[in-house]
């Protein structure tokens, strides 16, 4: 078969390829060839540094020599197994490590393909664990949730999630949730400053469990950051208070480590930062390097021992995915966590997210950036059209995306939530490209919200 043409590749990705959170009616195809370390190379040749790690899960780099040779050594032994009964050495060795990783407790490890499914099972664990634990208790059947809390796409996952539209479109399909405010510092109430905020968003809770932990089965939430939502960075001690109020009430706690897993805050796990050991932990994205969609669902043996018995005990989790556990991609996810020792990809990340920080506080003194925030090496700018006034440009304008598009054209790949920069590179990206990266982004807010302004001028 001949290969197709450019034009074709354009015209056939427009039309037979839907994306994902994609308006297909105005798509414009970017279409990525090849890929090494923290670069992309699009069917023309052009490079972009890749500066949200192809959403937020390429760990090491694209094409890194290890994690290719992991995958290849696996497929002369098996591409897939099922994992419904039946077992494999790859899988095997990465559940075990992945225990030695977690916290103390987080022991049984259940994989799925993606982040939703990882979250899906938690919920689903933790509904049934209140049913035929020691002292059942069937009457815990509900789930709180932060509000603008995002956990995925399937139903479940959207039922938890609180990001308004979604909720509003497919309403009717979902379950219903106690749902407590985001602990966010930048929309505190009046009165209530940034050191009280944590105390006053545990109130919060404290006044819903005191009331309702009875119906409660779990609490989900990402700890320290919540990532989709619009990078919230919650105030310190807000996860552990959180850890605290769950086990005086009794209620499980679900943390989401989707993206906040695999050293994006600077720790292995953000758990780690506040001590806390939730009763399931969900990982996602980082897991395999951002190599193959690969999931998993960790619970403590509490909850674990829970689902043990005889068959006619009916106790088995009845949930299962065809590529759950899949050995090519613990493979990867093997490969990629032997690298975090032998790079020491976490003590390099050290000075990468200093640098990172320096940048930040340089942007945010510009007049239309109303905030830089950053935790590890996740990091937001937020753009405002009137700052001192903090008021936002119309959404119809699409400020975050114009910048993103402006800023493609100086050869780095960035995607906005709203007007909300996301800035999330590979750890494998060198100081030179975070500087190129970082100068670019700062010179494409400048260009663009200039322009902008000339254009609102012209208006008025
Ligand atoms: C991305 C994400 C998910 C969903 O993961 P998918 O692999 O896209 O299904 C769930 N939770 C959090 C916190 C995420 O960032």
């Amino acid at each position: 078969m001949p290969q197709p043409t450019q034009q074709q590749l354009l015209d056939w990705d427009r039309h037979h390829y839907w994306h994902g959170f994609t308006q297909m009616a105005g798509y414009e195809p970017f279409i990525i060839e090849r890929a090494y370390g923290a670069t992309l190379v699009d069917i023309r040749g052009r490079e972009y540094l890749d500066g949200v790690s192809s959403l937020w899960c390429n760990v090491h780099g694209h094409r890194h020599p290890k994690i290719d040779e992991a995958i290849r050594r696996q497929l002369s032994e098996v591409a897939h197994c099922t994992s419904l009964g039946v077992s494999n050495p790859t899988t095997i060795r990465l559940a075990r490590r992945l225990s030695e990783l977690l916290p103390e407790g987080l022991d049984h490890v259940f994989f799925s393909s993606d982040g939703a499914c990882a979250v899906e099972v938690a919920l689903k664990m933790a509904f049934q664990y209140w049913r035929q634990c020691e002292t059942p208790e069937p009457e815990r059947t509900k789930f709180i949730a932060l509000g603008d809390a995002y956990h995925g796409d399937t139903l479940g996952s959207v039922s938890v999630g609180g990001i308004d539209f979604f909720h509003a479109l497919y309403r009717s399909l979902l379950f219903e949730v106690v749902r407590v405010p985001s602990p966010d510092p930048r929309r505190l109430p009046q009165g209530i400053s940034r050191d009280v905020a944590a105390a006053y968003y545990l109130e919060q809770l404290e006044k819903v469990l005191s009331n309702q932990s009875g119906e409660i089965a779990a609490m989900i939430m990402e700890p320290l950051v919540q990532g989709a939502a619009g990078m919230i960075m919650h105030p310190a001690g807000y996860f552990q208070g959180v850890r605290n109020l769950c086990t005086q009430y009794h209620v499980l706690l679900i943390a989401d480590e989707v993206a906040t897993g695999f050293g994006r805050t600077g720790t292995m796990f953000a758990c780690m930062q506040e001590e806390v050991v939730p009763d399931i932990l969900c990982l996602g994205k980082g897991l395999t390097g951002g190599y193959l969609p690969m999931s998993a669902t960790i619970a403590s043996t509490k909850i674990w021992k829970a689902f043990l018995g005889g068959a006619s005990e009916k106790k088995t989790f009845f949930h299962g995915h065809t590529y759950g556990g899949n050995p090519l991609a613990a493979a990867a996810a093997l490969a990629s966590l032997e690298l975090f020792e032998e790079e020491g990809t976490l003590r390099q990340l050290v000075p990468k997210m200093a640098r990172l920080g320096v940048h930040l506080s340089r942007l945010a003194k510009h007049p239309h950036v109303a905030d830089a925030r950053q935790t590890g090496f996740m990091a937001a700018v937020e753009l405002v059209q009137n700052k001192p006034a903090g008021q936002p440009y119309p959404s119809a304008d699409q400020m975050g995306w114009r910048v993103c598009q402006d800023v493609l054209d100086r050869g780095i790949w960035i995607r906005p939530l709203g007007d909300t920069l996301v800035i999330m590179p590979p750890f494998c990206i060198t100081m030179n490209q975070l500087d190129r990266m970082m100068e670019a982004i700062s010179r494409g807010i400048e260009v663009v919200t200039a322009r902008f302004l000339k254009y609102e001028l012209g208006q008025g």
